[in-house]
């Protein structure tokens, strides 16, 4: 008996694909997206230069409920990824979206994902590596996230969380604020001493001018 409706494996919905990786190189030319990410990081993250970066398509990004677009996204690889290529981080570039952007857009795009894709630093401020010699990377989060009714309300500020985190340290350290008010009075004390002494050798002039031309 035949069946009613679509014949088998014809016109059958399947699950879309949403991710395409996109190679680096096309018909013997680099593509656009890796071409602009290599020259910022020739020229302003010179600190990613050994760091493997790859860029993929993301299709069906939607604006969501605050009606805003993912343009683009920044992935950290974690260690099964790794151990399957050696890709550090993705940049997922939003397909649709892409074709509208000018050039410095386009730029200004990939600045900003590369922004998240930092290296996991140690106190001395050289990159930190795993127990296989390879550098540990963090997403980074935007320095700036505001509504714009605040800004339009009480202006443009610094972060309120990072002044809250001063504040915190600050009265977590009353003895070394202390310590250092100290050292600032000794200080200000042999700093008076010596124009005092200077004062007597006829300098005191001198001294009030380099004061005055800070
Ligand atoms: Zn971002």
């Amino acid at each position: 008996m035949a069946k009613r409706g679509r014949p088998r494996g014809t016109g059958k919905k399947r699950r879309k694909v949403t991710v395409q990786f996109l190679e680096r190189m096309h018909t013997g030319k680099v593509t656009q997206p890796y071409e602009i990410l290599e020259r910022i990081v020739k020229k302003q993250r010179a600190d990613l230069k050994d760091v493997k970066i790859g860029i993929a398509w993301r299709l069906g990004w939607r604006p969501d409920a605050d009606k805003v677009l993912t343009l683009g996204q920044c992935k950290k690889r974690g260690d099964l990824d790794r151990e399957l290529d050696n890709y550090d981080f993705i940049i997922m570039l939003n397909k649709e979206a892409w074709p509208t952007l000018d050039d410095n857009h386009k730029e200004r795009l990939i600045f900003h994902e590369l922004e998240h894709a930092q290296l996991s630093l140690d106190n001395n401020g050289e990159p930190k590596k795993d127990d296989r010699g390879r550098l540990i990377c963090r997403v980074r989060k935007h320095d700036f996230a505001e509504f714009r009714s605040v800004v339009e309300n009480y202006g443009w500020q610094d972060n309120l969380s990072d002044l809250a985190q001063a504040g915190i340290n600050d009265s977590k350290l009353p003895l070394l604020a202390e310590m250092t008010k100290d050292k600032t009075k000794k200080q200000t004390k042999k700093q008076t001493e010596k124009q005092n002494k200077e004062a007597k050798k006829g300098m005191q002039k001198t001294v009030a001018e380099t004061e005055d031309s800070q």
